[in-house]
Protein backbone atom coordinates (compact mmCIF):
# COMPACT_ATOMS: atom_id res chain seq x y z
CA UNK A 1 0.00 0.00 0.00
CA UNK A 2 1.46 3.59 -0.67
CA UNK A 3 1.33 5.81 1.58
CA UNK A 4 -1.37 8.09 0.28
CA UNK A 5 -3.31 5.37 -0.05
CA UNK A 6 -2.37 3.84 3.89
CA UNK A 7 -3.33 7.94 4.77
CA UNK A 8 -7.10 7.42 2.60
CA UNK A 9 -7.32 3.85 4.05
CA UNK A 10 -6.79 5.50 7.65
CA UNK A 11 -9.01 8.28 7.64
CA UNK A 12 -11.87 5.71 6.44
CA UNK A 13 -11.38 4.06 9.57
CA UNK A 14 -11.00 6.90 11.76
CA UNK A 15 -14.09 8.55 10.03
CA UNK A 16 -16.14 5.85 10.16
CA UNK A 17 -15.82 4.85 13.93
CA UNK A 18 -16.27 8.74 14.29
CA UNK A 19 -19.66 8.70 12.35
CA UNK A 20 -20.34 5.46 13.64
CA UNK A 21 -21.01 7.37 17.26
CA UNK A 22 -22.32 10.28 15.50
CA UNK A 23 -25.03 8.46 13.72
CA UNK A 24 -25.84 6.18 16.66
CA UNK A 25 -26.68 9.61 18.84
CA UNK A 26 -28.78 10.94 15.85
CA UNK A 27 -30.71 7.81 14.76
CA UNK A 28 -31.64 7.18 18.81
CA UNK A 29 -33.66 10.16 18.77
CA UNK A 30 -34.24 10.17 15.41
CA UNK A 31 -36.01 7.50 12.79
CA UNK A 32 -34.34 7.44 8.95
CA UNK A 33 -37.38 8.00 6.55
CA UNK A 34 -37.05 4.91 4.75
CA UNK A 35 -39.18 1.50 4.56
CA UNK A 36 -42.12 1.75 6.65
CA UNK A 37 -41.34 5.34 7.95
CA UNK A 38 -40.81 6.86 4.22
CA UNK A 39 -42.41 10.47 4.28
CA UNK A 40 -42.42 13.00 1.44
CA UNK A 41 -39.94 16.11 2.27
CA UNK A 42 -36.78 14.24 1.47
CA UNK A 43 -35.95 15.15 -2.08
CA UNK A 44 -36.30 12.20 -5.16
CA UNK A 45 -37.42 9.44 -4.43
CA UNK A 46 -36.10 6.17 -6.15
CA UNK A 47 -37.83 2.91 -6.29
CA UNK A 48 -37.47 0.64 -3.58
CA UNK A 49 -36.03 -2.56 -5.70
CA UNK A 50 -33.26 -0.13 -7.88
CA UNK A 51 -32.91 1.63 -4.47
CA UNK A 52 -31.82 -1.97 -2.61
CA UNK A 53 -29.73 -3.03 -6.05
CA UNK A 54 -28.22 0.35 -6.19
CA UNK A 55 -27.16 0.59 -2.48
CA UNK A 56 -25.76 -3.30 -1.83
CA UNK A 57 -24.54 -3.97 -5.17
CA UNK A 58 -21.17 -2.04 -4.90
CA UNK A 59 -20.57 -3.94 -1.57
CA UNK A 60 -20.10 -6.98 -3.51
CA UNK A 61 -18.73 -5.82 -6.65
CA UNK A 62 -15.79 -3.14 -4.70
CA UNK A 63 -14.70 -5.99 -2.39
CA UNK A 64 -14.14 -8.53 -4.36
CA UNK A 65 -12.17 -5.41 -6.99
CA UNK A 66 -9.59 -4.88 -4.18
CA UNK A 67 -9.55 -8.19 -2.60
CA UNK A 68 -8.39 -9.72 -5.87
CA UNK A 69 -6.22 -6.89 -7.24
CA UNK A 70 -2.84 -8.00 -8.14
CA UNK A 71 -1.14 -11.51 -8.32
CA UNK A 72 -1.28 -12.90 -4.38
CA UNK A 73 -1.44 -16.30 -3.88
CA UNK A 74 -4.76 -16.79 -1.79
CA UNK A 75 -4.94 -19.12 1.44
CA UNK A 76 -7.67 -21.33 2.24
CA UNK A 77 -9.12 -18.84 5.07
CA UNK A 78 -8.61 -15.85 2.32
CA UNK A 79 -11.01 -17.66 0.01
CA UNK A 80 -13.33 -18.21 2.64
CA UNK A 81 -13.44 -14.76 3.48
CA UNK A 82 -14.67 -14.01 -0.12
CA UNK A 83 -16.99 -16.84 -0.27
CA UNK A 84 -18.74 -15.72 3.02
CA UNK A 85 -18.47 -11.68 1.83
CA UNK A 86 -20.50 -12.74 -1.07
CA UNK A 87 -22.92 -14.99 0.24
CA UNK A 88 -23.90 -12.22 2.18
CA UNK A 89 -24.17 -9.58 -0.44
CA UNK A 90 -24.96 -11.45 -3.94
CA UNK A 91 -28.08 -12.66 -2.70
CA UNK A 92 -28.88 -9.05 -0.90
CA UNK A 93 -28.45 -6.53 -3.94
CA UNK A 94 -29.88 -9.79 -6.50
CA UNK A 95 -32.22 -11.58 -4.67
CA UNK A 96 -33.83 -9.88 -1.84
CA UNK A 97 -34.95 -6.83 -3.54
CA UNK A 98 -36.90 -8.60 -5.90
CA UNK A 99 -38.68 -10.36 -2.96
CA UNK A 100 -40.06 -7.19 -1.64
CA UNK A 101 -43.98 -6.47 -1.99
CA UNK A 102 -45.39 -4.44 -3.12
CA UNK A 103 -43.47 -3.50 -6.05
CA UNK A 104 -44.16 0.06 -5.96
CA UNK A 105 -42.48 1.50 -3.08
CA UNK A 106 -40.44 4.30 -2.92
CA UNK A 107 -37.32 5.16 -0.63
CA UNK A 108 -35.88 8.91 -0.59
CA UNK A 109 -32.52 8.91 -3.12
CA UNK A 110 -30.14 11.09 -0.38
CA UNK A 111 -30.98 7.39 2.16
CA UNK A 112 -29.78 5.43 -1.01
CA UNK A 113 -26.54 8.01 -1.52
CA UNK A 114 -25.46 7.25 1.68
CA UNK A 115 -26.12 3.67 1.74
CA UNK A 116 -24.09 3.66 -1.47
CA UNK A 117 -21.45 5.70 0.12
CA UNK A 118 -21.05 3.34 3.13
CA UNK A 119 -20.87 0.49 0.98
CA UNK A 120 -18.17 1.68 -1.23
CA UNK A 121 -16.03 2.71 2.15
CA UNK A 122 -17.12 -0.63 3.83
CA UNK A 123 -16.25 -2.89 0.49
CA UNK A 124 -12.67 -0.86 0.31
CA UNK A 125 -11.65 -1.12 3.76
CA UNK A 126 -12.34 -4.79 4.32
CA UNK A 127 -11.29 -6.03 0.49
CA UNK A 128 -7.99 -3.91 0.45
CA UNK A 129 -7.30 -4.72 4.36
CA UNK A 130 -7.52 -8.76 3.24
CA UNK A 131 -5.47 -8.41 0.40
CA UNK A 132 -2.68 -6.73 1.93
CA UNK A 133 -2.87 -9.42 4.82
CA UNK A 134 -3.57 -12.11 2.76
CA UNK A 135 -0.70 -13.55 3.49
CA UNK A 136 -0.93 -13.90 7.30
CA UNK A 137 -4.23 -15.63 7.29
CA UNK A 138 -2.31 -19.06 6.72
CA UNK A 139 -3.81 -22.82 6.93
CA UNK A 140 -2.98 -22.63 10.72
CA UNK A 141 -6.03 -19.71 11.07
CA UNK A 142 -8.80 -22.68 10.09
CA UNK A 143 -7.45 -23.86 13.91
CA UNK A 144 -7.30 -20.88 15.57
CA UNK A 145 -10.48 -20.39 18.26
CA UNK A 146 -10.62 -16.99 16.84
CA UNK A 147 -11.55 -18.07 13.18
CA UNK A 148 -13.90 -20.82 14.67
CA UNK A 149 -15.81 -18.77 16.82
CA UNK A 150 -16.50 -15.96 14.28
CA UNK A 151 -17.45 -18.26 11.74
CA UNK A 152 -19.94 -20.04 14.04
CA UNK A 153 -21.26 -16.62 14.70
CA UNK A 154 -21.49 -15.44 11.62
CA UNK A 155 -23.33 -18.75 10.18
CA UNK A 156 -25.84 -18.32 13.15
CA UNK A 157 -26.38 -14.57 12.29
CA UNK A 158 -26.58 -15.17 8.53
CA UNK A 159 -29.02 -17.96 9.11
CA UNK A 160 -31.18 -15.65 11.54
CA UNK A 161 -31.06 -12.86 9.30
CA UNK A 162 -32.21 -14.51 6.68
CA UNK A 163 -34.82 -16.86 7.84
CA UNK A 164 -36.48 -13.70 9.72
CA UNK A 165 -36.30 -11.80 6.34
CA UNK A 166 -38.19 -14.60 4.68
CA UNK A 167 -40.72 -14.44 7.30
CA UNK A 168 -41.67 -11.01 6.88
CA UNK A 169 -41.40 -10.98 3.24
CA UNK A 170 -44.02 -13.70 3.50
CA UNK A 171 -46.48 -11.76 5.34
CA UNK A 172 -48.11 -9.49 2.60
CA UNK A 173 -50.17 -11.85 -0.03
CA UNK A 174 -49.89 -10.54 -3.52
CA UNK A 175 -51.72 -7.33 -3.57
CA UNK A 176 -51.55 -6.56 0.04
CA UNK A 177 -49.35 -3.52 0.95
CA UNK A 178 -50.43 -2.96 5.27
CA UNK A 179 -48.39 -4.60 7.76
CA UNK A 180 -49.30 -7.30 10.39
CA UNK A 181 -47.61 -8.77 13.34
CA UNK A 182 -45.08 -11.40 12.73
CA UNK A 183 -45.21 -14.53 14.28
CA UNK A 184 -43.01 -18.15 14.48
CA UNK A 185 -39.17 -18.04 14.11
CA UNK A 186 -37.32 -15.79 16.71
CA UNK A 187 -39.98 -13.44 16.42
CA UNK A 188 -41.04 -15.09 19.46
CA UNK A 189 -38.67 -13.51 21.08
CA UNK A 190 -37.81 -10.24 19.86
CA UNK A 191 -39.24 -8.00 17.69
CA UNK A 192 -36.34 -7.73 14.95
CA UNK A 193 -34.55 -10.94 15.13
CA UNK A 194 -33.38 -9.90 11.24
CA UNK A 195 -31.25 -7.12 12.82
CA UNK A 196 -30.06 -9.28 15.71
CA UNK A 197 -29.18 -11.84 12.78
CA UNK A 198 -27.13 -9.31 11.04
CA UNK A 199 -25.57 -7.36 13.84
CA UNK A 200 -24.28 -10.93 15.48
CA UNK A 201 -23.43 -11.86 11.54
CA UNK A 202 -20.71 -8.92 11.44
CA UNK A 203 -19.51 -9.59 15.12
CA UNK A 204 -18.55 -12.97 13.77
CA UNK A 205 -17.51 -11.63 10.34
CA UNK A 206 -15.26 -9.06 13.02
CA UNK A 207 -13.73 -11.96 15.41
CA UNK A 208 -13.01 -14.44 12.43
CA UNK A 209 -10.83 -12.09 10.47
CA UNK A 210 -9.40 -10.18 13.45
CA UNK A 211 -9.65 -6.95 11.84
CA UNK A 212 -9.90 -3.51 11.90
CA UNK A 213 -12.03 -2.47 9.23
CA UNK A 214 -14.29 -6.10 10.49
CA UNK A 215 -14.44 -4.12 13.65
CA UNK A 216 -15.42 -1.46 12.04
CA UNK A 217 -18.35 -2.75 10.25
CA UNK A 218 -19.78 -4.43 13.03
CA UNK A 219 -19.68 -1.25 15.10
CA UNK A 220 -21.43 0.55 12.26
CA UNK A 221 -24.39 -2.56 11.66
CA UNK A 222 -25.25 -2.10 15.40
CA UNK A 223 -25.41 2.05 15.20
CA UNK A 224 -27.34 1.82 12.72
CA UNK A 225 -29.75 -1.69 13.67
CA UNK A 226 -29.86 -0.92 17.69
CA UNK A 227 -32.25 2.29 17.23
CA UNK A 228 -33.85 0.91 14.25
CA UNK A 229 -34.89 -1.52 15.76
CA UNK A 230 -35.88 0.18 19.02
CA UNK A 231 -38.03 2.18 16.28
CA UNK A 232 -39.94 -0.69 15.43
CA UNK A 233 -40.53 -2.11 18.63
CA UNK A 234 -42.23 0.98 19.51
CA UNK A 235 -44.06 1.74 16.18
CA UNK A 236 -45.55 -2.38 16.58
CA UNK A 237 -46.53 -1.75 20.19
CA UNK A 238 -48.77 1.72 19.18
CA UNK A 239 -50.16 0.56 16.03
CA UNK A 240 -50.93 -3.14 17.38
CA UNK A 241 -52.94 -3.36 20.52
CA UNK A 242 -52.65 -7.15 20.85
CA UNK A 243 -48.81 -7.00 20.15
CA UNK A 244 -47.17 -9.51 22.43
CA UNK A 245 -46.70 -7.57 25.66
CA UNK A 246 -43.05 -10.04 26.47
CA UNK A 247 -41.38 -9.62 22.91
CA UNK A 248 -38.27 -7.83 23.40
CA UNK A 249 -36.59 -5.40 20.92
CA UNK A 250 -33.57 -6.85 19.69
CA UNK A 251 -31.64 -9.27 22.49
CA UNK A 252 -34.13 -12.25 23.53
CA UNK A 253 -35.25 -11.80 27.64
CA UNK A 254 -32.69 -8.50 27.70
CA UNK A 255 -33.16 -5.61 25.41
P1 LIG B 1 -37.70 -4.30 7.50
O1 LIG B 1 -37.90 -5.37 8.52
O2 LIG B 1 -38.13 -2.92 7.87
O3 LIG B 1 -38.45 -4.68 6.13
C1 LIG B 1 -38.11 -5.79 5.36
C2 LIG B 1 -39.24 -6.09 4.37
O4 LIG B 1 -40.32 -6.75 5.06
C3 LIG B 1 -39.88 -4.86 3.72
O5 LIG B 1 -40.35 -5.21 2.44
C4 LIG B 1 -41.06 -4.55 4.64
O6 LIG B 1 -42.12 -3.84 4.02
C5 LIG B 1 -41.51 -5.95 5.00
N1 LIG B 1 -42.07 -5.96 6.36
C6 LIG B 1 -41.40 -5.71 7.50
N2 LIG B 1 -42.21 -5.82 8.56
C7 LIG B 1 -43.43 -6.15 8.07
C8 LIG B 1 -44.71 -6.40 8.69
N3 LIG B 1 -44.83 -6.34 10.01
N4 LIG B 1 -45.76 -6.70 7.89
C9 LIG B 1 -45.60 -6.77 6.54
N5 LIG B 1 -44.41 -6.55 5.90
C10 LIG B 1 -43.35 -6.24 6.66
O7 LIG B 1 -36.16 -4.37 7.13
P2 LIG B 1 -35.19 -3.31 6.40
O8 LIG B 1 -35.79 -2.92 5.09
O9 LIG B 1 -34.76 -2.26 7.36
O10 LIG B 1 -33.91 -4.28 6.17
C11 LIG B 1 -33.95 -5.36 5.26
C12 LIG B 1 -32.67 -6.19 5.41
O11 LIG B 1 -31.52 -5.38 5.20
C13 LIG B 1 -32.52 -6.80 6.81
O12 LIG B 1 -32.00 -8.10 6.67
C14 LIG B 1 -31.52 -5.91 7.50
O13 LIG B 1 -30.78 -6.62 8.46
C15 LIG B 1 -30.65 -5.44 6.33
N6 LIG B 1 -30.10 -4.09 6.60
C16 LIG B 1 -28.79 -3.99 6.98
C17 LIG B 1 -28.25 -2.77 7.32
C18 LIG B 1 -26.83 -2.67 7.81
O14 LIG B 1 -26.44 -1.63 8.34
N7 LIG B 1 -25.99 -3.71 7.65
C19 LIG B 1 -29.02 -1.55 7.22
C20 LIG B 1 -30.40 -1.75 6.83
C21 LIG B 1 -30.89 -2.99 6.53
P3 LIG B 1 -42.00 -2.22 3.79
O15 LIG B 1 -40.99 -2.08 2.72
O16 LIG B 1 -43.38 -1.84 3.37
O17 LIG B 1 -41.56 -1.60 5.09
Amino acid sequence: MSEFEEHIFNLILIGGFIAAVISFAILMRFTAPYGRYMRPGWGPEVPRKIGWVLMELPASLVFAIFFLAGSASYSAPAWIFLFLWQSHYIPRSLIFPFRLRPSGKTNPLVIVCMAILFNLCNGYINGRYLRVHAGSYTNEWLRDPRFITGLALFVFGFVLNQHSDAILLRLRKPGETGFKIPFGGAFRYVSCPNYLGEIVEWIGWAVLTWSIPGLLFAVWTGANLIPRARSHHRWYREKFEDYPRDRKILVPFLY
